[in-house]
């Protein structure tokens, strides 16, 4: 068997669900020995990196023989949970594929990455330059890992081996999380010039967001990503039925794209809050942001995506794929290595149902992913 496909079922087989999602879950220290004597086996040097006591990350290097261009590959090493899934740490082969948690989201990823790092290790190495192999952290919640990681390691250029299906990404969107409370006057339900319906205060907040979310999807599309959007998360209020509710919360998500300033959505429910204090004295609400990360983007004619096409199209007589750089719509580690200065894009293996009860990855899209990254590693580190 391919030692990536070897090294993938292995770390399939080990439990890394994140424990900010399922609490009580293993979280990524047991993955992480796992990564870390895999790497040490080939010849890297390896660090491991706490973002939080217990919560590591694992960062093998190979070092050129000269100075030069450095490169990283990061992947997640954390997975969202199993609910519903018969079989998801038995990395089953079937018909091509291989099946099991994190097949898709992102071992195959992190796998191929390693490996490609085995391989350049194990045919002579690098005559310059430096290639970065990192293994975060908590991307399915917060990316402590990727925070951490740019605090020690940086580079010229990154790939993070998100599953692409191949292809080469160089956009995706961004998110961030609002709350808002509206605030009423709990009374008995028989008395209304007592009470004040918070929940019903909270509708003229979701008609507004109503008018936005039309707005931003009326807007002309970003060309890879399409349009900004909103939805209404997560809410709750009331305390009886026989009651006036005295306070609803809401929380929501804004998706965002390249060009947009960071905290707009906190700035549009203020905005909206603000018309609703001057059209009823009476409206009475607060919000706040909660938590929020950036789009990401990088030119479409940078050396590092079309250096990537190339190293992918040397091997396309047997992969065909998609010419042109693609967006993705989910967020990812891209945005954090970008942030702090590092050009980034995404390439990664196919396959389907990721956070899914059926989870796969295409074996031999894993391959050809080591394939390529060894291709670029030895183009770019120079
Ligand atoms: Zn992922």
């Amino acid at each position: 068997m391919d030692p990536a496909l070897q090294l993938l079922k292995d770390l399939i087989a080990v439990d890394s669900i994140n424990p900010s999602l399922v609490a009580g879950a293993a979280g990524e220290a047991a993955v992480a020995r796992t990564i870390a004597e895999a790497m040490r086996g080939t010849g890297l040097t390896v660090e491991t990196q706490d973002a939080v006591p217990g919560r590591p990350n694992v960062v093998g290097i190979v070092e050129g023989r000269a100075p030069g261009r450095s490169l990283m590959f990061c992947g997640h090493i954390d997975t969202v949970g199993v609910a519903g899934m018969k079989a998801p740490f038995d990395p089953v082969e079937r018909d091509g594929r291989i099946y099991g948690r994190g097949s898709q989201d992102m071992k195959s990823g992190v796998a191929a990455m390693i490996d490609a790092a085995r391989v350049i290790a194990e045919s002579g190495g690098l005559a310059a330059g430096k290639l970065v192999i990192a293994c975060v952290a908590d991307e399915e919640h917060a990316s402590i890992g990727a925070d951490a990681l740019v605090t020690r390691w940086r580079a010229d250029a990154a790939v993070v081996t998100e599953p692409t299906d191949l292809q080469v990404a160089i956009a995706h969107k961004g998110f961030e999380w609002v709350e808002i409370e509206t605030e009423g006057r709990a009374a008995h339900g028989s008395r209304p010039r007592d009470g004040r319906d918070a929940i019903r205060l909270m509708a003229r907040v979701l008609n507004g967001l109503d008018v936005i979310d039309r707005g931003l999807q009326s807007k002309p599309p970003h060309a890879l990503l399409g349009t900004a959007s909103l939805h209404a998360s997560l809410i709750e209020g009331g305390r009886e039925l026989s009651s006036y509710p005295d306070r609803c919360h809401l929380q929501m998500e804004r998706r965002t794209i390249p060009g947009e300033a960071p905290g707009v959505a906190a700035r549009e429910v203020d905005a909206l809050l603000t018309r609703l204090r001057s059209e009823d004295p009476d409206f009475k609400a607060a919000s706040k942001e909660m938590f929020a990360r950036s789009p990401y983007e990088i030119a479409a004619d940078h050396e590092l995506p079309r250096a990537m096409l190339h190293a992918h199209s040397t091997l396309a007589p047997l992969h065909p794929c998609t010419p042109a750089p693609i967006g993705m719509s989910f967020w990812t580690d891209a945005a954090i290595l970008g942030d702090a200065g590092i050009p980034s894009i995404l390439y990664g293996p196919t396959g389907a149902g990721l956070h899914s009860v059926e989870e796969w990855v295409d074996a031999q899209s894993v391959v050809t992913c080591r394939d390529a990254l060894v291709s670029l590693a030895r183009d770019w580190c120079r």
